[in-house]
């Protein structure tokens, strides 16, 4: 018999929704992509994004600083524990559901609470790129700033962003106890949006300001749990060259050497599709027989099955 193929997902933002509500519904269609691949016989760890949910916390936590003089602002790396937990709660709650509605009993769902360590010294520190949470005006943007040092952008003419250092993981920190989970056979929600980001200071664990991205801790958590496939799930079925352009070609198979060929020519949006990209390269150049996919939610099965989506191999 084929041993099982082990898979990581990572679950991008349309997977989740906007708001709590829309969150509850689009769990319920990402754990049914997620139990069919279970169902096509894979062993599944799932990581996902929280680009939404940490804006939508720190906002809220924000807001009590105005209410409750006597409350300190929230350190983002809170933000992104707070957004791992409620986003892994309506995860494996809907997970668990789907699970038990296919009559697929004895595969336990939990939720990992994972701190991720980045370098200190990461030059994305001194360039933060990320823009998280609602649009503001240039007002409400200079007392941010002012009250809480944050560094606010404007964006593209739709208003100002806080934006957020995104430095690369370099160690995801319980991935023992992760290995343990999933070799029991445990279906595990890690990484969350991207992970808690950390950096060592002796043997204490110190939250940064900051938001990994989940593309890339995604990438490190396949390679450390050394997983056969990585599946970047998106809102595009494929990858494409000339995106959006009338010389659309949209790519099947790739080789690591076409991939960086493209990376360089720049057909990839840089904070969407490059960092998906550059994760599916880094997996798929790291070990023989690892296969890196990008594809749409609802087509997971048919891209383990080698239908679509777009595969990245060595
Ligand atoms: P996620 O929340 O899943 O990380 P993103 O919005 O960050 O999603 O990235 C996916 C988006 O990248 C697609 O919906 C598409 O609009 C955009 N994109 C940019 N360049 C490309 C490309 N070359 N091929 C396909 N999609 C692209
Ligand atoms: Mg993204």
């Amino acid at each position: 018999m084929n041993k099982k193929k082990r898979v990581v997902i990572a679950l991008g933002g349309n997977a989740l929704g906007n708001t709590l509500p829309e969150q509850m519904q689009a769990v319920k269609i990402t754990a049914k992509a997620i139990v069919d691949l279970i169902e096509e016989g894979c062993e599944v760890v799932v990581a996902h994004g929280n680009g939404p949910q940490v804006g939508m916390v720190n906002n809220a936590m924000i807001a009590l600083t105005h209410e409750d003089q006597e409350q300190p602002n929230t350190p983002l790396s809170v933000c992104v524990a707070m957004s791992q937990a409620y986003i892994g709660y309506d995860l494996q709650n809907a997970l668990r559901e789907e699970l038990l509605n296919r009559g697929i009993t004895g595969i336990p769902v939990a939720t990992m609470i994972t701190q991720v360590r980045v370098d200190e010294h990461d030059p994305a520190f001194e360039h933060p790129s990320k823009p998280i949470g609602k649009f503001i005006s240039a007002k409400q943007a200079k007392q941010m700033e002012e009250n809480f040092g944050y560094m606010m952008k404007e964006d593209s003419g739709r208003g100002y962003r806080r934006v957020v250092a995104s430095p690369k993981p370099v160690e995801i920190v319980e991935l023992d106890t992760i290995r343990t989970m999933v070799d029991s056979g445990n279906l595990v929600i890690a990484c969350g949006g991207g992970g808690i980001p950390v950096v060592r200071q002796g043997n204490h664990l110190k939250g940064a300001s900051a938001v990994i991205d989940k593309d890339f801790a995604s990438c490190l958590l396949a390679k450390e749990l050394d997983a056969d496939y990585l599946i970047i799930l998106t809102a595009v079925e494929k990858v494409a060259l000339n995106f959006g352009t009338p010389e659309e070609k949209w790519l099947a198979h790739v080789s690591i050497d076409e991939a960086k060929r493209y990376i360089a020519e720049g057909h990839f949006a840089p904070g969407s599709m490059l960092p998906k990209v550059q994760a599916a390269v880094d997996f798929a150049a790291s070990k023989f027989g690892r296969t890196a996919l990008i594809t749409l939610l609802e087509k997971s099965r048919d891209a383990v099955q080698g239908k679509t989506g777009t595969t990245f191999r060595s």
